[in-house]
């Protein structure tokens, strides 16, 4: 890898991997800094590369190379990037206290969480065994007798796989879109939230530094995203994940609109957490609730696209839940996650920390403050410079009418409690999110409970990509509201973007195109064989 000396007063700029080669941007860079601490860390640019060159680079040699591997040997690649990883686990807990102002605890839920799906793929990919071709269902006669007929399969996009992703998840958010790529053949660009950017790099130059994959299949863009879409050709596919506003601009830019170019969104999401009718406070479902809003609301300082938005209880319930939800947030010590006695560090930056202080705002206009920690003092951090926030639970007895709690996300520590009449009234509001990556429901053991539960599950479905539900039986097991299991399918409808990601093997069919081949039996029978 080239080496950059740069001036005594200027800190490391990190280098793209593109066509091949490690490149240094031409143009400005633009610092990354420690949101506690405030000082500069890194620099990143993209200027001046070659971004047409260097795709066309990732489709011809890294695709072509990806592509004559089987299944299995794939999925052994996936394997060997995980002990990189794990190998070096400990520089991406430094890089992430430093870059993203994460406890240990949350940047596990980045650094780990991104391991472990890795390893899930590498095992689902193994047992796909050593096969070029996926198979799409049987053969269908398409004449009598069986001598003419279609059989559909599944053969890896011809193209290249461009990431663009959101500053929150800067380990997961690669691996989790990575893996099951690079499990069908596809290779990929990744072009990672410039404020964070350190921690993807430093896990893409770990990887190709290790020789692990084929040459052009694994590139990093770092820096301004102009010109990424436009070097996009038909058969390659675009995963964002980020704001509403972006995805709304990727729709329109013609590499999507006339180019074809497939495309999948993850976008922001008012998710919510439900307790059941019929709960009373002290109940198991009533503290399980408790518990886990309090936890949302604080991991990641609130910076989850899963985490609870908004809080459902039966409003006889409303002040108890307050109540005991404040308590609960109470404990939380905010400050720099260096200090042990630190349970959330800070948002990623102070443009972040403005952001959620503009939507806090906007929301207290039209709701009421049930719990504010933001009197405390910041534990070893100066609020001047410190990017960190305390957490705040809001709340309207007026759930009908206070539209803007159902549309809002601040995306921090903040969430609203909600009052609902009944059943049907709580699925009502629940779905005024206009589609949500994932909602929660807390009720009871037994059969009445778990008949209503599973009712409320298959109602919200048509409006949620995950709807997670949570009894006293499996509170030990269960996977949390808000984390993202690569067994489990990850995406929303509506508001949340349309997208779908993970959920095993079916990520998979984003990387692949279905196809029909039709002919004689003999024909289908190579197909077949080939599968
Ligand atoms: P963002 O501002 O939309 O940025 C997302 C990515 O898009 C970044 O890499 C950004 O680059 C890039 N970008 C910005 N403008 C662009 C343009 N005109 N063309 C191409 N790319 C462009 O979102 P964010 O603030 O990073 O992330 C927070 C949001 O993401 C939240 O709303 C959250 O809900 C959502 N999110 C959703 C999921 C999910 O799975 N559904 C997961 C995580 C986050 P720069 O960083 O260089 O600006």
């Amino acid at each position: 890898m080239t080496i950059i000396t740069l001036p005594p007063s200027c800190t490391e700029l990190l280098l793209n991997h593109l066509g091949g080669r490690w490149t240094a941007g031409t143009g400005d860079a633009t610092p990354l800094f420690d949101p506690v601490l405030g000082t500069e860390l890194v620099r990143v640019d993209a200027t001046g590369l070659d971004l047409s060159g260097g795709f066309e680079h990732t489709r011809r040699v890294g695709g072509t190379a990806l592509r004559a591997l089987t299944y299995r040997a794939r999925a052994g690649l996936l394997g060997a990037i995980g002990k990189v990883l794990q190998a070096n686990r400990d520089a991406y807990y430094e890089i992430a206290t430093a870059n993203s102002g994460t406890v240990k605890n949350d940047s596990a839920v980045d650094i780990d969480g991104a391991i472990y799906t890795l390893g899930t793929y590498a095992r689902l990919g193994d047992a796909l065994g050593d096969r070029l071709t996926l198979l799409d269902g049987d053969a269908t006669p398409l004449a009598k007798g069986g001598a003419f007929g279609s059989q559909h399969v599944q053969v890896p996009v011809q193209g290249l796989a461009l990431f663009i992703n959101a500053f929150n998840f800067p380990a997961w958010g690669l691996w989790e879109k990575a893996a099951p790529a690079l499990l069908s053949g596809v290779p990929v660009v990744v072009k990672p939230g410039t404020s964070t950017a350190w921690l993807t790099q430093r896990m893409v130059r770990d990887v190709v530094e290790a020789g692990i994959l084929p040459p052009g299949a694994l590139n990093i863009v770092c820096g301004s995203s102009a010109g990424l879409l436009d070097a996009l050709r038909p058969f390659d596919v675009l995963s964002f994940t980020g704001s509403a506003d972006t995805a709304a601009l990727l729709r329109r830019h013609p590499a999507v609109a006339e180019r074809s170019v497939r495309v999948n969104i993850e976008a922001d999401s008012v998710n919510s957490a439900v307790l059941m009718p019929g709960a009373v406070p002290g109940s198991a479902a009533f503290d399980l609730l408790v518990k886990e809003v309090a936890r949302e609301m604080t991991v990641k300082s609130g910076q989850k696209c899963t985490a609870i938005r908004r809080i459902f209880v039966p409003e006889a319930l409303y002040d108890a839940a307050a109540e005991a939800i404040g308590a609960r947030l109470a404990k939380t010590t905010v400050g720099n996650p260096r200090n042990e006695a630190v349970r959330m560090g800070s948002l990623v930056s102070r443009a972040q920390l403005r952001s959620v202080q503009d939507g806090l705002a906007t929301l207290q206009q039209h709701a009421q403050t049930l719990f504010d920690g933001r009197g405390a003092a910041l534990i070893d951090a100066d609020p001047a410079i410190a990017a960190c926030i305390a957490p705040v639970l809001l709340g309207t007895r007026d759930a009908d009418g206070t539209d803007i709690v159902h549309t809002t996300e601040v995306f921090g520590p903040v969430a609203t409690l909600l009052p609902y009449r009944d059943a049907a009234h709580a699925r009502a509001l629940v779905a005024r999110g206009e589609g949500s990556l994932v909602c929660s429901l807390y009720g009871e053991d037994g059969a009445d409970s778990a008949h209503a539960l599973a009712d409320t599950a298959l109602d919200l479905a048509a409006s949620h990509g995950r709807v997670h539900v949570i009894t006293p039986e499996v509170a030990t097991l269960q996977s949390g509201h808000g984390n993202v299991m690569p067994q489990s399918l990850h995406g929303g409808p509506g508001r949340a973007g349309g997208g779908e990601e993970l959920g095993g093997l079916r990520a998979l069919n984003f990387y692949h195109r279905r196809a029909a081949v039709q002919g004689s039996a003999a024909v289908l029978g190579g197909v077949q064989a080939s599968a």
